[in-house]
């Protein structure tokens, strides 16, 4: 009997993996996906704690859900809700107490059990935020060779998972749990499905994706470079990225595979969070200020075209105008290519929630300077395309007749005219113009000349 599944995904590409991953697992049951909730049987909400608005974002969904639910009964059909992602792990029952239609509540390391619980929740609500002893990732299913297409040529694929760091603001290291990270051999067989299905762009995700350390074959960590060398070398497999990283965690032999390896994207997402070692060290970041910069020197040293790109937090506890004016200069000194920025918000539990809070308006006045100085540095940073010629690999057709759109490989979208017999492959395009944070141009016949330095634009 086919049933459908509706999934949303709420927050970072860790829940878009492991919703991919549900659906898998619920492939053999004879669910297949449909695009709206309106006509689906079993919907699943993958949330995001990260901060209060995404995790109030959850119930007001459920208010829908609720609606959705009661109409469909009223035909005569039933509909199960399903609550998955951090916001179950970190409120469990509590979730069935505030949004009593939801019938199920399953926590991130628990979505290999996800068929039995369904089975279960026919007969009662359903509970499983438990840290499992068995490896989830050994009990998920594989996806089909049509579903791996049918999600297109660039894939994630989770690595490692939880952290280990605790910085004080985050709920990551209680929602996620501890940090583990998959044997090398497991990770390559994922890679070699995807890549044989069509996939030519693997991106490794993790919450601290460079802690990984998997076992490799001779029973010894690996590091997440070595790893990187062994997918570079997948048939197929063109274009490598790795996302979030840790400031202390650039070891030697990822900033080898930055030199060594074509494959290896330039382009890097670094979260700072602060460029005051005051807040840092509140923030228990584990790296001062300077220790960033010379991260990113090294980097640049091993691949000076690398995009960086960056998290910050405004109005941390404590954060005083000077240790806000020691962020914009860090800002300045870096140049990113872009970056995401954030108010803080105190999270149940974590120990930055305890401390004095800063007023609301002081936090906003922050969050809007340092977003107009990002934003400066992102519109300088797509102006310094224009004239470039840039490898773009093309993923999708486009909105317009004949167009169709791919990334750069500092992640900006391209789009271009060109046949859909181009999605799937790598192509020169000349950057012409920029248009609302996308790169437009025309493909180009032959190489033009060497880009210029795109380090130089903070400069
Ligand atoms: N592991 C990564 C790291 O070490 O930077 C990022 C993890 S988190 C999913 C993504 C971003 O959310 C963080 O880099 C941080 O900027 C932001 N974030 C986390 N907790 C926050 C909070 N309580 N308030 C505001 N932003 C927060
Ligand atoms: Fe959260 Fe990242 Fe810090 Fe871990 S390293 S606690 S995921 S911000």
């Amino acid at each position: 009997m086919t049933r459908k599944l509706y999934v949303k995904s709420y927050g970072c590409q860790m829940n878009v993996y492991d919703s991919h991953r549900m659906a898998d697992m619920l492939a053999p049951e004879g669910f297949v996906e449909t695009a709206t909730p309106d006509d689906a049987d079993l919907i699943i909400l993958n949330t995001c704690h990260i901060r209060e608005k995404a995790a109030e974002k959850v119930y007001s969904e459920l208010g829908r859900m609720r609606v959705l639910k009661n109409d469909a009964a009223r035909e005569g059909r039933r509909v199960t809700v399903a609550v998955a992602g951090c916001v179950a792990q970190a409120e469990g029952a509590e979730i069935i107490r505030r949004a009593p239609d939801v019938d199920l509540v399953v926590g991130p390391q628990s979505y290999h059990r996800l068929p039995d619980m369904l089975a279960r929740a026919e007969h009662g609500k359903v509970l499983d935020t438990e840290f499992p002893v068995e490896g989830k990732f050994d009990h998920l299913a594989a996806p089909s060779r049509a579903a791996i297409r049918k999600r297109g040529v660039s894939a994630f694929i989770t690595v490692q998972e939880g952290c280990d760091k605790f910085c004080t603001f985050c709920v990551v290291p209680y929602t996620r749990g501890a940090e583990v990270s998959r044997p090398v051999a497991k990770i390559i067989a994922e890679a070699e499905r995807l890549a044989d299905a069509g996939v030519r762009e693997i991106t490794l995700i993790g919450q601290n994706v460079n802690a990984y350390h998997g076992e490799d074959a001779d029973g010894r960590a690996s590091t997440l470079g070595r790893l990187m060398h062994r997918l570079a070398d997948i048939p197929g497999i063109a274009r490598l990225r790795y996302s979030t990283s840790h400031p202390c965690d650039m070891d030697d032999s990822l900033i080898a595979a930055h030199r060594d390896l074509p494959a290896l994207m330039p382009q890097l997402h670094l979260p700072v969070q602060s460029g005051s070692d005051r807040i840092l060290e509140a923030m228990n970041r584990r790296h001062s200020r300077a220790d960033y910069l010379r991260s990113i020197e090294r980097v640049r040293r091993a691949r000076p075209d690398v995009a960086f790109s960056s998290d910050f937090i405004v109005g941390f506890p404590g954060e005083t105008e000077s240790d806000f004016q020691d962020t914009m200069r860090l800002l300045a000194e870096v140049g990113f290519a872009s970056a995401y920025s954030f108010k803080y918000s105190p999270r149940p539990g974590t120990p930055a929630a305890e401390m004095d809070q800063l007023a609301e308006t002081e936090k906003d006045d922050r969050l809007q300077r340092l977003q107009d100085a990002i934003e400066q540095q992102q519109a300088a940073f797509m102006a310094r395309c224009v004239g470039m010629t840039l490898d773009v690999l093309f993923d999708k057709p486009g909105r317009q007749s004949g167009q169709i759109v791919g990334r750069s490989p500092y992640l900006q979208p391209v789009p271009v005219i060109g046949p859909t017999s181009l999605i799937g492959e790598i192509a020169p395009v000349t950057i012409l113009e920029v248009r609302t944070n996308s790169l437009y141009g025309t493909l180009a016949t032959a190489r033009q000349p060497a880009a210029p330095a795109l380090a130089e634009i903070g400069a």
